[in-house]
């Protein structure tokens, strides 16, 4: 999709590490079609992830006892958020796609065990049941459309060969992810057979 807005949300610490080459190829890829990519590079910016009072700028509707939910929903209505959640909802809102690049994200992300140890008789449990509260608790519920995720497993104990080949597969789904169907983000996709 030449043109498409594309939001990648990085998060890792080491830019030449795996999730960084994993974000790399996928600037390079949806640039090369024509996108306008931006990186939300969370570790860069130095991105604040608690939620704490500091979020909401101006008098508080009741200062004596702090509700996060009530203050955060009032100070949207006010404009009275602060100023780094607002130019990151200003980011998601102007995207036609988003793909959260980072170790606890969802669409595309590395584990640190094997896949089998993410199968229904794994260890961890199938992976489809960490990626409910994220995929459909957070995503489905803001509207997203949620395609299927981009699973790099367990890129510590894969072969320098084997890890090329995670970081190709990616960039190849990349040259058509924009003609892909969403999942049907509904429970059986998570829990069924
Ligand atoms: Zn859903």
């Amino acid at each position: 999709m030449a043109g498409g807005k594309v939001l990648i949300v990085y998060a890792h610490q080491e830019p030449r590490s795996f999730n960084g080459s994993l974000k790399d190829v996928a600037v390079a890829e949806l640039s090369r079609q024509g996108c306008r990519v931006t990186v939300s590079d969370l570790y860069a910016m130095g991105f604040e992830p608690s939620a704490t009072r500091k979020d909401v700028t101006g008098a508080l509707s009741n200062p004596s006892f702090f509700n996060y939910g009530v203050e955060s929903h009032e100070a949207y209505r006010r404009k009275a958020l602060s100023s780094d959640i607002v130019e990151e909802q200003k980011k998601l809102q102007e995207a036609d796609l988003v793909i959260f690049q980072g170790k606890l994200a969802v669409l595309s992300f590395t584990t640190g065990g094997t896949a089998e140890m993410y199968s229904k008789t794994g260890v961890r449990g199938d992976f489809r049941y960490f990626l409910w509260p994220l995929q459909h608790g957070t995503l489905h519920f803001c509207g997203f459309k949620v395609l299927a995720p981009q699973i790099s497993f367990g890129p510590e104990y894969a072969s320098e060969e084997e890890r090329r080949g995670m970081v190709a597969a990616w960039a190849q789904r990349l040259t058509t992810i924009w003609e892909e169907e969403p999942i049907d983000c509904s429970p059986p996709w998570y829990f069924g057979p």
